[in-house]
């Protein structure tokens, strides 16, 4: 997104509490990627908003987004996978030291397993936010969006990467393959027939795709 607008969104977010500022500090000294505020600050929201009673996170790093979600919904309950040990070590020193543990269960492991073996158990989810692998997202998204019940919502973080998804020339080298996978994944969201989705040019770009319920499926297949 244009820089100025999204210096301007974060600047007037109202002070933040202590404990937020600290995980943004972890994650700054230990180079861990976490959701920028602005796009985190609409996420949290999203969440207010739909109160989920059980949320899906692929892609944990440190428990920052965990925590914010579950801080803006207390009663939800979440299910947060993350691959790296060291990552999944500091997430549950994070929700300990939080008292969070209750409410926020981090599974260590790849998701492409980890998802497999959710949907085995039978899991259901009222919120699924994608913020991992972003050359994996469709797979992702095949295995976890099955889990999600109608009338919910995922959300996908760095849908717009660093604005080269929506101008994809110039695309340094390193990068291209993953933001043909980005154009890819939001084309295939766009055009899902049990998903409606609004992409928002907020952080690093988000998209929303709201699970139709299956009446308004049948509706529109007539
Ligand atoms: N959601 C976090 C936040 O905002 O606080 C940030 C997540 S960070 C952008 C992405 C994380 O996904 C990394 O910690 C990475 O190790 C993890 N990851 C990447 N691929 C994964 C996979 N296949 N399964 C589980 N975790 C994965």
């Amino acid at each position: 997104m244009n820089e100025e607008i999204n210096n301007y969104l974060t600047g007037i977010l109202p002070e933040q509490e202590d404990w937020i500022t600290r995980l943004e500090t972890e994650a700054k000294a230990d180079h861990v990627p976490i959701m920028d505020r602005a796009g985190m600050n609409f996420v949290v929201q999203l969440v207010r908003l739909t109160r989920p009673e059980n949320i899906l996170e692929i892609g944990t790093a440190i428990g920052y987004s965990a925590l914010r979600m579950q801080d803006a919904s207390s009663d939800s309950f979440i299910v947060t996978i993350e691959k790296d040990e060291q990552r999944y070590m500091q997430a549950i020193k994070n929700i300990e030291a939080l008292g969070k543990q209750q409410q926020i269960n981090v599974i260590q492991g790849d998701a492409l397993d980890k998802l497999v073996e959710l949907a085995d158990q039978g899991k259901r989810f009222d919120l699924i936010f994608i913020d991992a692998a972003k050359g994996q997202y469709e797979r992702f998204f095949e295995l976890a969006s099955p889990m999600l019940n109608p009338n919910s919502v995922i959300i996908s973080d760095n849908v717009l990467f660093r604005g080269y998804v929506a101008n994809p020339v110039d695309v340094p080298k390193r990068y291209q393959k993953m933001v043909e996978k980005i154009r890819n994944y939001n084309k295939m969201l766009m055009n899902h027939p049990d998903f409606k989705t609004s992409i928002l040019p907020i952080g690093d770009g988000v998209a929303v795709s709201y699970k139709m319920k299956e009446e308004e499926v049948l509706l529109r297949e007539g």
